[in-house]
């Protein structure tokens, strides 16, 4: 078997030998073990997976998070010949059948899909007969409550690997406590003997925390800048307008700067990225968004010009230099009012007692089986959408609701030609069919709007001919037609004994999220103001020991660094009135009814229901930004206002 497995990787990827850690994990997979593999990004952890799908029968189903990434893949498998192919939203119902097709009948030796994918009916039921030999999981840390990127979908995916009888399960991850790399291997059932991790410890990164004050952080990086060899460089920052603002100090200083977002347009995104990669001494300066998929050896430097989420972004990071062993400088500017910033992010998540008591009421007050518009309910109940989402899936994991094929409630044409026009083309039975939808279609300012459910039930027939003959018009370019309104379906299973008791424990389960997400922040300071090796430390907390201390990071170069502490200043009594004032508006109170929200509101922390209210443009909204939401929230209890 040996044999077969060195052979494949010269013959299909022309590589000669194995990386740390793959043949390994490879071997596991082989012998039919599922198995882990927590290698640092770039160190090859897809082969682990892209491999035995050659060599096993039947076939692999990848599962990773970001299409960008899985399309390159795909491309990649392409040039290699082998038969690979993803799943996505971008395929038309054409193109999805010819891949289940090949999928059944054994074409296919890879399928890459996004974990949302499983949420749909047909797919289940369509890849439910199938041999799956290797169900891979990317990004597999996601599935712990433990880790600093938690995906309830993550959780359904453990079920879904069983009930499709996948004989083996591989979980790959970059960054995994041992706590997280405990949930991923009780979660996908993989024995603790067959979880490989590679090491953590590079010794050509120097690691650099430096403090600085917010008055003083733009000319520090610009002296940075000027005092360095040049070298290809990405500086992180938290907010996208940040990202803009330093990119253009540093072009009016005569840099090669760009900044890089996800609120920029996709081919703008994808041009940035293309320049950097071709560039020996571009700078990026870029949100987080920038990185997942750029695999460049030579970046020299990694600045933080904001203060890294959790050590676990961090190392993700600064695991980006220096990929060709050549020496690298990754340095954090440690600034301490970063820090409310980042926390509010976190508060912000947190629903309010009373949001979630509204939510589950409304809940199991539908019909058995109903259906959802997840926007509407964040709106309604003040929950950010995507913690909502999260509510929904614990709902589903602990057997209350089951969770359908989403549809679109809403579907919308512009015809291009007349009515008349288009009824000419068809005959009989179907001229009148088309004469019926147009019928059932409401028209608003330029698009028709119809509602496929409503519509079938006027025609007696089902929803998918009405969609079927839309998107039918669309293909002969006699409509243009785009879908919209997506609504979830739910199947409810059983009702809670108490309603407030069940919301509660979301509380409960929230808060703790909340506490858990703060502690990571302050890791990050920890180690910042750490008195003794900081790269041995962060190799510790990923369960690295290491004796001797590096000799590379700020505590070995430098000492112990001092962070002056900055006190928050006080609240003005005077604030008092203000939001009396505020809360006399009856509009106010429903949205402000809660110490919570009222906290979030001073902090300057959006949320559904104060941008529904307009409650942003008020002159109070995050006039208390630059204090801690704790301390906020304490004087809002001691001055009893809500
Ligand atoms: P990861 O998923 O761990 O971040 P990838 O799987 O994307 O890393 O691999 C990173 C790069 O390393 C890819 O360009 C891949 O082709 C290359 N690679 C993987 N394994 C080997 C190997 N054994 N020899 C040489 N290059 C390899
Ligand atoms: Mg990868």
């Amino acid at each position: 078997m040996t044999n077969d497995i060195d052979g494949a990787l010269k013959d299909y990827f022309g590589f000669d030998h194995f990386r740390g850690g793959q043949r390994e994990v490879i071997e596991h997979l082989m012998e039919g073990h599922s198995a882990a593999a927590v290698f640092p990004t770039g160190a090859g952890k897809s082969l682990c997976y892209q491999l035995p799908a050659l060599l096993k029968s039947g076939l692999t189903l990848v599962v990773s998070p970001l299409i960008a990434l899985m399309k390159d893949q795909v491309d990649a498998m392409a040039r290699r010949n082998i038969a690979a192919s993803q799943l996505d939203s971008s395929l038309s119902l054409d193109e999805y059948r010819d891949v289940m097709a090949r999928v059944r009948n054994g074409q296919l030796r890879m399928l890459y899909v996004a974990p949302e994918r499983f949420n749909n009916e047909r797919f289940r039921a369509a890849i439910k007969g199938v041999e799956i030999s290797l169900f891979a999981v990317d990004e597999a840390h996601c599935i712990s409550e433990w880790g600093h990127n938690f995906r309830p979908d993550y959780l359904k995916l453990a079920g879904f690997a069983r009930d499709l009888n996948a004989k083996c399960v591989l979980a790959l991850t970059a960054t995994a406590t041992s706590k997280v790399l405990e949930d991923v291997c009780v979660g996908f059932e993989i024995a603790p003997e067959c979880a490989v991790r590679t090491g953590f410890y590079r010794s050509n990164l120097t690691l650099l925390m430096t403090p600085v004050a917010v008055g003083d952080r733009d000319d520090l990086l610009l002296a940075k800048l000027r005092e360095r060899a040049t070298g290809s460089t990405i500086i992180y920052v938290t907010l996208q307008k940040t990202a803009q603002e330093i990119a253009d100090r540093l072009i009016e200083a005569g840099y090669s700067a760009r900044a890089y977002h996800a609120g920029m347009k996709p081919d703008v995104r994808a041009g940035i990225q293309d320049w950097f990669m071709g560039s020996s001494e571009g700078i990026v300066v870029a949100t987080i968004a920038f990185g997942m998929g750029v695999d460049k050896a030579d970046i020299r430097f990694v600045y933080h010009y904001n203060i890294p989420k959790s050590l676990e972004n961090y190392s993700q990071e600064i695991g980006r230099a220096g990929r060709d062993d050549q020496p690298s400088i990754c340095e954090a500017f440690i600034c301490h009012d970063d820090r409310f910033v980042l926390e509010n992010f976190v508060y912000g998540d947190t629903p309010t007692l009373n949001a979630l008591r509204g939510l589950v009421n409304t809940l199991f007050t539908q019909e058995e089986r109903f259906d959802v518009n997840l926007y509407e309910l964040s709106s309604a109940h003040d929950i950010r959408a995507l913690v909502l989402r999260t509510l929904m899936t614990y709902l589903e994991l602990e057997g209350y609701l089951r969770g359908g094929t989403p549809f679109y409630a809403d579907y919308q044409f512009k015809p291009l030609m007349s009515s008349r026009e288009i009824l000419g083309q068809f005959e009989g039975s179907q001229t009148d069919f088309l004469a019926g939808i147009f019928k059932q279609s409401v028209k608003k300012r330029i698009w028709f709007h119809i509602d496929p459910e409503k519509t079938a039930r006027a025609l007696d027939c089902d929803r998918e001919k009405v969609i079927k003959s839309l998107d039918y018009l669309g293909d002969r370019q006699m409509f243009e037609v785009k879908a919209a309104g997506i609504r979830h379906r739910y199947q409810r299973l059983k009702i809670p004994d108490d309603l407030y008791e069940l919301a509660g424990q979301m509380f409960a389960r929230m808060e703790k999220r909340e506490d858990a997400e703060i502690t990571r922040l302050v890791q990050v300071l920890d180690l910042a103001s750490l008195d003794s090796c900081q790269i041995n430390a962060l190799a510790a907390h990923f369960t690295e020991t290491r004796s001797e201390p590096c000799g590379h990071c700020s505590h070995c170069l430098l000492g112990p660094q001092h962070f002056p502490k900055e006190e928050p200043p006080a609240i003005d009594e005077g604030l008092v009135a203000g939001v009396q004032d505020l809360l006399s508006s009856e509009q106010n109170t429903q949205v402000l009814n809660d110490p919570r929200s009222l906290t979030r509101f001073l902090c300057g922390i959006t949320s559904p229901g104060i941008s529904r209210a307009r409650l942003t443009r008020h002159n109070l909204f995050g006039s208390l930004s630059r204090i801690p939401f704790k301390q906020v929230r304490d004087w809002i209890e001691l001055q009893k206002i809500v």
